[in-house]
């Protein structure tokens, strides 16, 4: 690719490589340190919605400190996503402990994750939110490099 056609600052298309730091609570849950940046094609709803906006016209180089309310993360804590289940609809295979995540199938072959939350005799409550969901998410970011996404990149919303 063309250098002179190096992207200096984050547009839609542009395929930027990002470190990040994602603390909850004072507590960090993700980092791209130690690994590669993360990549991804800005515009295209590849990261979350509220990060994403944060990131128009950053430069290479440049760090920000960026607060994503949960709404613009993970949503908000649905009260319709905690249910009770029995025991015995459950699969086999799955195992009915507190915390545990398990992958969910409904009849229509749809899969959730949900978190076992409690156990009452032979009901079983599962909360099917994101596990960050209500949570504000705060980033440390720097963009590492920017570059034009490539034809295919473009066609398929994802970096190659
Ligand atoms: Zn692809």
């Amino acid at each position: 690719m063309d250098n002179a056609q190096k992207p200096t600052k984050v547009s839609d298309d542009i395929v930027v490589s990002m470190d990040y730091t994602l603390t909850v609570n004072g507590e960090v849950v993700d980092s791209s340190h130690g690994r590669k940046p993360l990549e991804f094609i800005q515009g295209r709803g590849n990261i979350i919605r509220g990060l994403e906006q944060e990131l128009y016209d950053m430069t290479t180089g440049e760090s920000k400190q960026v607060s994503v309310a949960a709404k613009d993360g993970y949503g908000e804590v649905n009260p319709d996503a905690f249910l009770t289940i029995l025991r015995n609809d459950f699969p086999e295979d799955i195992q009915i402990i507190t915390g545990q995540q398990n992958q969910l199938g409904d009849q229509d072959g749809h899969v959730y994750n949900g978190i076992i939350e409690k156990i009452e005799g032979d009901n079983v409550h599962v909360n099917m939110n994101h596990p960050m969901a209500g949570k504000q998410l705060d980033f440390s970011i720097t963009v590492v490099d920017l570059r034009l996404a490539t034809p295919t990149e473009l066609q398929h919303g994802h970096t190659h």
